[in-house]
């Protein structure tokens, strides 16, 4: 399933290969153990793991995702460490005319002190001007971007007229624990709205695979073991 998000992007589960007995299952391996069907108590077992922050039985599984986003929005993602990541190359490809604008309706202005800042919505006509300006920008810096490369500038180097709004696509591969990190820190008030977005979706996609996991992330205050 593609799920769309922001203007042009979207989040799509490619593939995993996870579910919650893989979790109590490797738990259980210090004793020998092994269930092959996932057990009322098993719910337990995955609380208890998350609470005390037994964090690798949540390292046994994979999920790969295709993101389409801008590309501020990979450079907060792929400060993730753990996980892996291929993306589209602007060296070996021309990008397509794809760059987010925000909707009228959230152009936001920063209030406050370092630390302290909150966001409000942006007066329709500061916001009309921000996106008709920023609009007008990257289409005249795509337009040049076609131009060189036209003229035969290097891919590499005719990408300089691109703007971090530019869309780009990656390949995302990452474990539960990860994950819950990533969402944590993502999928918060504190993140930036944008990759906000993209975090919500990859939640839903995730908590449908590995339900008594998500409930655990969620009641030990959506905090990664
Ligand atoms: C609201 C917000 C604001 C931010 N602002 C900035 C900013 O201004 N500047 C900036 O540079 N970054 C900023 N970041 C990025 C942040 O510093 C992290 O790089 C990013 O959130 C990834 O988190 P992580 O290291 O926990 O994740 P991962 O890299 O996926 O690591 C997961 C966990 O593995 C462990 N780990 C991974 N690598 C190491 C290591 N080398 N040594 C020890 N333990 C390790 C840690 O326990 C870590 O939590 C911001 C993030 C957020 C959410």
């Amino acid at each position: 399933v593609v799920v769309e998000v922001l203007d042009h992007g979207f989040v799509e589960l490619l593939d995993s290969m996870a579910d919650d007995l893989s979790v109590v299952n490797s738990a259980r391996v210090s004793f020998g153990k092994r269930h092959n069907t996932f057990l009322a108590e098993d719910e337990k077992l995955i609380g208890y793991l998350m609470k005390h922050k037994h964090g690798t039985p949540f390292e046994h599984n994979s999920f790969t995702f295709h993101v389409c986003a801008p590309i501020f929005v990979f450079r907060e993602w792929q400060r993730h460490r753990i996980g892996s990541f291929n993306e589209m190359s602007a060296r070996y490809m021309e990008l397509p005319e794809r760059y987010y604008l925000p909707e009228y309706a959230n152009v936001r202005t920063r209030v406050g002190k370092p630390g302290h800042y909150t966001y409000e919505t942006a007066s329709l006509t500061v916001a009309h001007e921000f996106v008709g300006d920023l609009d007008t920008a990257c289409k005249q810096d795509y337009d040049l971007y076609k131009t060189y490369l036209a003229a035969g500038i290097a891919p590499e180097q005719a990408r300089c007229f691109l703007h971090v709004n530019h869309y780009s696509e990656m390949y995302w591969t990452v474990n539960a624990r990860s994950l819950m990190n990533f969402l944590s820190l993502r999928n918060s008030s504190t993140a930036q709205w944008e990759i906000k977005q993209y975090a919500e979706v990859v939640e839903v996609m995730w908590s449908t695979i590995m339900p008594f996991t998500y409930e655990a992330f969620v009641e030990n205050d959506r905090q990664a073991p």
